[in-house]
């Protein structure tokens, strides 16, 4: 009730949800029953979730944040829902997005922008901008996202919540809308470690739908926050700094942070290593290849006949239709990697453009291999700047595109990533970020290293 009447209060200025779920306090009364009757339902039956539009509900509309699937209702839960609902969280929502998870600032959402709770006039970061709004304002204490390229991550950075991207295959993709297969990871978005371990513990794990989730033993993430909690795991913890990080382009307030929280750190018995990483500032120009080129193929389902909106055209034919139907569906950002996409892929550019992408991204995956043989994470702010003004790189991809240098890499690699809040940039009151990568399938490690810091 607490949450709805938040929702009620402040959403009209922040917009982080598309739709609030009429059935929530009905879910809820029905979880204290069952725990009345003596059902051992677990740490966070009736705690309320927000669910990025993303991932597909068979209670609420999902559509990605795109027109072409506005009302769309699923015949299915993505196991990450039905894993939730069976832990007996509430759901509350479907929170906000730039359409098909593209974008870093949810101005690309078909639906209108979410604005930052700690600044209306300012972005909540992209794509998933409702999910970190809806937590950082208090409208919902958990909320769940997805990260292709930071997602999860930057949106935490600029509302100074707790965002993961875990190890690719560690949490399963069945169910979420697809935009670049081998880059997409569902996870926890925040406001402490703990919970966040709390929440991936129950959306974890394989999962027999999704052909690249990993049969692995994971350990319970809570209990590695609970433990890092004491701050021991500092005491001769090495810490990767990449050397070849360009330092142009960062604002001075979150660099300044940055330094400030390694310092912490190394007060605390951490020991910072330079590390090398020499493509890891290449990654981006790979990712708007294989991103585009995977979202290009995954897109074409969306063809006026299976799902959502269909644009009739009388007398015209199928293709009349479908065309019809893309052109008003989808917007400027999207048709845009479409058409980046199928140009990469096409014959004669194949090798150009979409091969060479696939090798960069191997070189960064040597990287990471390189950088873990010293180090036990790697750290690096979350993302270049707080959290800029809407609109102003609204008219410019490339800027916008070049705010993902810091968390990209961790996608191409498929490692986990976290971003904690590392307090707030002097010259703005703004919050920042710190990331923390570990080697794939060491998300625990990166649970006990953020819960030491907060
Ligand atoms: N900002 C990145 C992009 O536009 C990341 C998107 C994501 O992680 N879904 O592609």
């Amino acid at each position: 009730r607490a949450h709805l009447d938040r929702i009620a209060a402040v959403d009209a200025d922040v917009h982080a949800f598309l739709h609030v779920n009429g059935h929530a306090l009905d879910v809820a009364a029905d979880i204290d029953r069952r725990r009345a009757d003596g059902e051992d339902l677990g740490p966070l039956a009736g705690v309320p979730l927000a669910i990025k539009d993303v991932l597909v509900t068979t209670d609420m509309p999902s559509t990605s944040g795109s027109k072409i699937l506005e009302g769309y209702m699923s015949p299915y839960d993505a196991t990450v829902v039905a894993r939730s609902r069976a832990a007996g969280l509430v759901p509350l929502g479907k929170t906000n997005m730039d359409e098909f998870a593209m974008g870093s600032s949810t101005e690309h959402s078909a639906y209108g922008p979410t604005r930052n709770p700690w600044d209306l006039s300012r972005i909540p970061g992209g794509s998933g901008g409702g999910s970190a709004a809806a937590v950082a304002a208090f409208q919902a204490p958990l909320a769940l996202g997805s990260d292709t390229g930071g997602s999860i991550r930057q949106p935490a950075h600029v509302t100074g919540t707790v965002g993961i991207k875990p190890t690719y295959g560690g949490v399963s993709r069945y169910g979420a809308i697809a935009l670049a297969s081998s880059l997409d990871q569902v996870g926890p978005v925040t406001r402490t470690v703990l919970d966040a371990g709390l929440l991936h513990d129950v959306i974890g794990g394989h999962d027999p739908h999704d052909s690249t989730s990993l049969a692995h033993e994971w350990p319970s993430f809570a209990a590695a926050a609970r433990e890092g909690a004491t701050g021991e795991v500092l005491k001769g913890l090495k810490v990767g700094v990449i050397r070849e990080l360009p330092d142009s382009g960062f604002q001075a307030g979150v660099s300044e942070s940055f330094r400030a929280a390694l310092a912490a750190m190394e007060a605390q018995g951490a020991e910072i290593v330079e590390i090398s990483a020499p493509h890891f500032e290449y990654g981006v120009a790979a990712y708007y290849l294989i991103l585009p080129a995977e979202a290009s193929s995954n897109l074409a389902k969306f063809d006026s006949v299976r799902f959502g909106l269909r644009v009739d055209v009388p007398g015209g034919t199928v293709e009349d239709v479908m065309a019809a139907t893309r052109e008003a569906g989808f917007g400027d950002e999207v048709k845009r990697r479409i058409i980046l996409g199928t140009y990469a892929l096409s014959a004669g550019y194949y090798d150009a453009y979409y091969g060479s992408a696939q090798k960069v991204r191997t070189l960064i995956q040597r990287d990471f291999a390189d950088a873990f043989s010293q180090v036990d994470v790697v750290a690096t702010p979350s993302a270049p700047t707080t959290a800029f003004k809407l609109g102003e790189k609204i008219d410019d991809p490339l800027q916008m595109y070049l705010n993902d240098v810091t968390t990209i890499p961790a996608n191409l690699a498929g490692v986990p990533g976290i971003s904690i809040p590392s307090g707030l940039a002097a010259e703005d009151g703004l919050p920042v970020g710190i990331q923390f990568l570990a080697p794939a399938h060491e998300d625990a490690r990166l649970y006990r290293v953020g819960a030491a810091l907060e």
